[in-house]
């Protein structure tokens, strides 16, 4: 089977390829600062040209800064975005707390919220892993007491995501610590300006300050902040999850890294011949292309239950799995095929592929363990999706 895009939709491909190529340094793409994600200001200065468009969060509804777009103009826009290595940023803001503030969220927070990320001001990071509740979340401690129309939280966050450019962050805290566990967690939004809140860079092994610890000591918040109802949090934070989880944003990314390995390896003389002719080397390319195509209907798939309204659950756990293994796939693949001059940096004169590969090799690490390890999506896919029994 093939799909199409109709006329129109090819149109908004050809628009955004347009503006794309008027707003990014000429060969951006291949640069070595399309891919240092740590370069937030240039990164906030295209961000502010694409919000006048509405282009932040094309598919939000026009009330709340989008177009109105349908979803697949949504995914035509990820491609083409990744596909050019065009910033993205506040991407939990705009893929995931969005659509959760929207579901979930009071008209106030709608009208507080949302409009804040389309014109790009308000960034956001996401709040709910702790060191003893990553894969089981809900065992999270950060606690947060009732004091009149305020809530006091105290406890400590870690691996958040760029909670140092972060002006509020979403997150789980818990609100009766004598309920079942996922019976007593609460959702809020919480201004990281408010006194109380201390947030300390990590650094991963990429060099990239990437994720932060989190400390809050007897921040107050409003009872505005809070998501839903008490203690009915943790059903909000699922949803949020698997908005995260099923993200179509990385066929293009790693369709643009492919096209230039394959490339690479042609151009790369070997053996009297260059080194695609190599049968290996070859076959291991062809494979790449193949599950690069799986990857790229298995987002359609979860694109086209959004489209009817439908929550996508392991089949967000079966696109996590396949993205995440696949891109550590294309960089153990890239740094074979570049030798050792793949490990060195976009800034030597002797990298290759201004650094990517020797980049990605890193940083693919934490992408089986962000957002669910493969293997707690894997007992997602077999008990949710498969019926299998829990081990
Ligand atoms: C790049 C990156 C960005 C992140 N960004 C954020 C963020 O912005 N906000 C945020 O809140 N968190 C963030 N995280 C944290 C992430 O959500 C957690 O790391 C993840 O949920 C795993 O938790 P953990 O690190 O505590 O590992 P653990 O839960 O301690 O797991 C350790 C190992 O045990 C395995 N394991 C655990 N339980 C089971 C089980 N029941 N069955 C089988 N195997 C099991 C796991 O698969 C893993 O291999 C980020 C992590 C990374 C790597």
């Amino acid at each position: 089977m093939e799909f199409r895009f109709t006329a129109e939709q090819e149109a908004f491909r050809e628009e955004v390829r347009a503006f794309l190529k008027q707003e990014l340094p000429e060969g951006w793409a291949t640069l070595p600062g399309a891919l240092a994600e740590d370069d937030y200001a240039f990164g906030q200065e295209f961000l502010r040209r694409l919000a006048p468009k509405r282009w932040i969060a094309p598919a939000w509804p026009e009330e709340f800064g989008g177009l109105g777009l349908g979803l697949w103009e949504q995914v035509i826009f990820n491609e083409e975005m990744a596909y050019q290595r065009a910033p993205l940023l506040n991407f939990a803001a705009t893929g995931y707390l969005g659509p959760t503030i929207m579901m979930y969220g009071t008209d106030e927070q709608k009208a507080q919220h949302l409009p804040g990320i389309t014109s790009n001001d308000v960034q956001w990071c996401q709040g709910y892993s702790e060191s003893e509740a990553g894969s089981d979340l809900a065992s999270l401690q950060m606690s947060a007491v009732e004091d009149g129309d305020e809530f006091v939280i105290n406890g400590q966050k870690i691996w958040t995501s760029q909670a140092n450019y972060a002006d509020w962050m979403f997150m789980l805290a818990r609100t009766d610590p004598d309920a079942p566990k996922h019976k007593g967690i609460s959702y809020f939004l919480v201004d990281m300006k408010t006194p109380g809140i201390t947030v300390r860079p990590l650094v991963n092994m990429a060099g990239q300050a990437g994720f932060n610890e989190i400390f809050l000591e007897d921040v107050r918040v409003p009872r505005s902040g809070l998501v839903g109802e008490l203690n009915r949090g943790w059903y909000i934070a699922t949803t949020t999850l698997d908005f995260e989880r099923s993200s179509s944003s990385v066929y293009g990314q790693y369709r643009r890294s492919l096209e230039g390995l394959t490339a690479y390896a042609k151009e790369t003389r070997w053996n009297g011949g260059s080194l695609l002719d190599e049968p290996k080397l070859r076959a291991k390319l062809a494979d790449l292309w193949i599950e690069l195509s799986i990857l790229r209907y298995l987002s359609y798939r979860v694109v086209s239950m959004q489209a009817q309204k439908q929550v996508p659950n392991y089949e967000a756990s079966i696109i996590k799995v396949f993205n995440s293994e696949y891109s550590q796939r294309l960089a153990n693949a890239g740094l074979h095929i570049l030798g050792l001059h793949g490990q060195l940096k976009g800034d030597s004169p002797h990298a290759r592929l201004a650094g990517e590969f020797g980049r990605t090799y890193l940083t693919s690490v934490g992408a089986t363990i962000a957002a669910g390890t493969s293997e707690i999506l894997r007992s997602i896919i077999a008990t949710r999706g498969l019926g299998l029994p829990r081990g």
